[in-house]
């Protein structure tokens, strides 16, 4: 049984990523960095100035070129808001090129960073996989609960939570919806389903809970729209996307801090198509 299909027809990039490299403050054993730990092993951007980042500057002009006007700080062995001179980018970014920045952040350090965080013009996604401590850490290898409470109201009218569903939050799910549904400014929700080109006899039961718990769900709830082929619902008046990454049809470019440019929306790929090789160019 194939578990996952890459949709290879995907729509006109509509946004980019930086991905930013070096050693996150939480340690999810689903992380698609973990697809090529080898590959990223060592590569560390966290306290690097962004004008000392390779093709940096090129890839912003790609991206001009190509109408991008979206840019998230996400990262694939680390969180966006660990970065150091991250107001100095966001300002950079927004204020001399005009982009709209967003970040895309396990919310670790949101409290510390909330100034730069509201300052952000582009999409503030948090990940909650869970509100219980223990799970928390058998998901993202953290005792750190981040003050959710706090930190959603005062994240701008903007806001997107990404859960990821596994064997182990899926009995959780309708309280954390439930709970998420009290927050005006969460504009909807994404249900990830794990993606992985590498780890698949690692995490297929992930992905089996995933389409056992959808198959249930959406008898009971049935979808009303489509968003990029996810299949939206509506449950306790939040928007659900159930966001089977790589089988959806929206697209971006990615830049990873080492230098590497990707026109794929497959990270994974991407990286090790295009990875930058130490001294080339
Ligand atoms: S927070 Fe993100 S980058 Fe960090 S380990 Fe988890 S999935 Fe990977």
């Amino acid at each position: 049984m194939t578990l996952i299909n890459k949709n290879r027809k995907r729509d006109l990039p509509t946004f980019a990523n930086i991905n930013l490299l070096g050693t996150c403050n939480a340690n999810c054993y689903f992380c698609l960095g973990k697809d090529i730990e080898q590959e990223l092993y060592g590569l560390d951007h966290l306290n690097d100035h962004f004008m000392k980042w390779e093709n940096f500057i090129t890839f912003l002009n790609f991206c001009k070129a190509n109408n991008i006007k979206q840019l998230y700080m996400t990262g694939q062995t680390a969180d966006g808001l660990q970065y150091k001179y991250l107001d100095e980018l966001v300002h950079f970014l927004q204020n001399n090129l005009q982009f709209l920045v967003g970040v895309r952040t396990n919310g670790i350090l949101a409290l510390e960073k909330m100034e730069v965080i509201q300052s952000m013009r582009a999409e503030i996604g948090y990940s909650i996989h869970s509100l219980d401590p223990e799970t928390n850490y058998k998901m993202m290898g953290s005792h750190i609960m981040p003050d959710w409470d706090t930190i959603i109201p005062l994240s701008g009218p903007n806001v997107r939570v990404s859960i990821v569903l596994t064997q182990y939050n899926i009995s959780e799910f309708f309280d954390i919806v439930k709970y998420l549904s009290k927050f005006e400014n969460v504009r909807y929700i994404q249900l990830r389903r794990i993606s992985t080109d590498t780890r698949m006899e690692l995490l297929k039961d992930d992905i089996i809970a995933y389409e056992e718990f959808y198959k249930e769900f959406t008898i009971a709830y049935p979808s009303d729209a489509t968003f990029y082929l996810a299949q939206q619902h509506t449950l306790y008046g939040k928007q659900l996307n159930f966001w089977r990454t790589v089988e959806t049809s929206i697209n971006s470019y990615n830049y990873f801090t080492d230098g590497t440019m990707s026109d794929m929306y497959f990270i994974v790929e991407g990286y090790l198509k295009y990875r930058k090789q130490p001294g080339k160019k």
